[in-house]
């Protein structure tokens, strides 16, 4: 294991210095929220994390969670983990004081997200899935089912699952079949099965709360008809005790990665004796269940940017204490009478780890940047909130596939630092490896998601969240002339011309009403229009940066501020050019995966 695992300087400068976070406390909502408190909170998880979550971090993979006897068992350590957590009000940090929340600034629930799951990726989703259930209760439930359920649930009493696939529904939910039939009491009776249900059952909860998609019996066809419940796998009796619901956890998914949380497949009614309660109104269900899938994308892309974070610190670790080769000297050959060079002083070891940092810290600018919008929406009124709420829309599949692609790809470069060592389970590169995996398949494939960015988020509202985008561009763009960081300020420029004529390029197909085509390589479009958000979040920082170092204001070292700017000059020179090859094949005429395509030709 490597001594660190997540930055906090990095963190603090991205919260105060790029984003200003701590200015949210002049909103009535997060008034408590100076920067001392938000100092002694990250403090506080920091120090959780070190001592409760990483060093359980290779055991949790080692010893995964496991089905026996009808019931599925965790690591035993998540006993002690869930307690604390909610001690710390790391379940529901976001709710009102009334609710038993500490009404959290988004921006700051992810900032610590961050420190957890850069310590232990296994551990997180417990809560995570029980503070957005539990958020799914707040948001659209009857006061009757918020008093009975979210007061357990953010006291870590009972855990929150969000039951949607089915085996035959997948990325598709319009295919969902679980049924639900009205009975006398109000309630329903479900029947049905959910596959890969994330936190479903375990030994340290009491019970499980899982807001499950099911059909009303006679409900229409399609997204339309489905409904949203809380099936609890024990219900509360009328006397306020519990009895069994009827759901069974027929097994536990053993996997590549995240061992440690478990992936459960439930079966409801078996018996004909599980019931449930309607959420809100009747097939309005996926809309609500909306809610807790954009929060949970943003938690996934924020569990995948800190596991390749923690990567990127073992593979640097590494780099500056394997000595291998030597530098070839001036007269171009290598003297072996010196001793070897540490790794890092190879400009490919270099590259791989310039590589890794932009990818990391540009995703968690992007995570934090998308966090605060969130914020901005609850917060601001009229057009205000609702700008924020468009960009938010718009980042959001960005937010989720970004770090989960190129966070991939960023740990395979962390390995491959550690060469023959990095494929053996003697070092951890391999587990991060494994566990970021799953990150770019749950919660909408990386491929679904680039259809909602093309198909739906670009063309919203006319373009109008495009419009704003560009507009908060053209901001920094401003920023960086005047900061003298002109040549990287004229190549973004040049590069939102190139995503504004491709976009226009596509856009004609679905004018003509030629989907198929306009939506064929939506994936390519997602790599081509993400390399550019990232790199304008890399801007940003390096103007922060370039201006601390200019006017000698800086709150860390002086390498520290270098570094980002740096950072920000090898993205541009590495992974910026990488728009030119993705725009070309974005506007090739060429329709091979549609019209010309056949299933004989594979
Ligand atoms: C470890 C784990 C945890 C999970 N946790 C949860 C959970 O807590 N709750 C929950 O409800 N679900 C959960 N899931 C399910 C997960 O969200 C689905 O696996 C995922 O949405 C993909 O569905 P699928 O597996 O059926 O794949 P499919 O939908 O069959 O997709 C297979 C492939 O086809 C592509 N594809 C499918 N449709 C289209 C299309 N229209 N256009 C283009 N390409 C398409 C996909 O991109 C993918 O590459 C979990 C899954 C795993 C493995």
């Amino acid at each position: 294991m490597a001594d660190k695992y997540m930055d906090l300087d990095t963190l603090r400068f991205i919260l105060y210095e790029v984003l200003e976070g701590d200015k949210l406390n002049k909103y009535e909502r997060y008034a408590d929220y100076d920067r001392t408190s938000l100092d002694i909170l990250i403090d506080a998880v920091k120090a959780f994390a070190d001592q409760e979550l990483y060093p359980y971090f290779k055991e949790m993979d080692e010893k995964p969670a496991y089905y026996q006897d009808g019931q599925v068992f965790i690591h035993p350590q998540m006993e002690k983990v869930l307690k604390k957590a909610a001690e710390l009000g790391l379940i529901g940090p976001g709710f009102e004081y009334e609710l038993g929340g500490m009404q959290l600034p988004v921006l700051y629930n992810y900032a610590l997200v961050h420190i957890l799951d850069s310590a232990n990726n296994h551990s997180t989703g417990y809560a995570g899935l029980t503070t957005g259930a539990a958020n799914l209760i707040r948001a659209f439930g009857s006061e009757e089912l918020k008093a009975q359920y979210i007061p357990k649930m953010i006291a870590g009493e009972w855990g929150g699952t969000m039951a949607l696939t089915e085996p035959q529904a997948g990325s598709s939910l319009s295919d969902i079949v679980s049924e639900a039939v009205p009975i006398d009491d109000g309630s329903y009776a479900i029947s049905g099965q959910k596959i890969f249900i994330s936190g479903g059952d375990h030994q340290f909860c009491e019970n499980f709360v899982h807001l499950t998609l099911a059909r009303i019996q006679g409900a229409p066809a399609g997204t339309k008809g489905i409904s949203l419940f809380v099936v609890p796998k024990k219900r509360i009796t009328t006397e306020g005790t519990l009895e069994d619901n009827d759901v069974v956890t027929a097994a536990d998914f053993p996997k590549m990665g995240q061992k440690g949380y478990c992936t459960t497949h439930l079966v409801y009614g078996e018996n004909g004796n599980c019931r449930g309660w309607l959420v809100g109104e009747a097939n309005r269900g996926l809309k609500y269940m909306f809610q807790m899938m954009n929060e949970a994308r943003i938690s996934v892309g924020c569990a995948a940017t800190s596991m390749a974070t923690a990567a990127y610190y073992a593979s640097l670790q590494y780099a500056k204490e394997r000595p291998q080769g030597r530098k070839i000297n001036k007269k171009g050959v290598k003297d072996v009478s010196e001793e070897q060079v540490l790794i890092i002083e190879h400009p490919d070891v270099r590259r791989m780890l310039l590589l890794q940092k932009s990818i990391v810290e540009g995703a968690l600018a992007l995570i934090l940047h998308a966090s605060r919008l969130d914020d901005l929406h609850a917060v601001e009124e009229g057009t205000a909130s609702e700008e924020a709420h468009l960009l938010l829309e718009l980042l959001t599949p960005i937010v989720k596939s970004y770090p989960a692609e190129m966070g991939k790809v960023s740990i395979d470069n962390g390995l491959q630092i550690l060469g023959g060592y990095g494929f053996t389970t003697d070092f951890i590169l391999q587990q991060y490896y494994r566990d970021i995996r799953i990150t770019s398949i749950y919660e909408g494939t990386t491929g679904i998601q680039s259809l909602d960015l093309l198909g739906r988020k670009i063309p919203m509202e006319n373009g109008r969240a495009m419009q704003l985008l560009a507009k908060e561009v053209m901001e920094t763009i401003g920023l960086a002339h005047e900061s003298g960081l002109t040549q990287e300020a004229s190549q973004l420029q040049e590069r939102m011309g190139e995503v504004q004529l491709v976009t226009g390029h596509l856009l004609k197909y679905a004018e003509e009403g030629d989907f198929d085509h306009y939506l064929a390589d939506a994936t390519i479009y997602f790599e081509f229009f993400s390399t550019f958000v990232i790199a304008w979040q890399w801007l940003k920082m390096a103007v922060v940066a370039q201006q601390a170092i200019e006017r000698n204001a800086m709150t860390y070292s002086k390498e520290f501020y270098e570094g980002k700017v740096m950072t920000m000059r090898f993205y541009f020179q590495y992974e910026l050019p990488k728009m030119t090859a993705a725009g070309e094949t974005l506007k090739s005429p060429n329709s091979l995966t549609v019209e010309d395509f056949s299933v004989d030709h594979l």
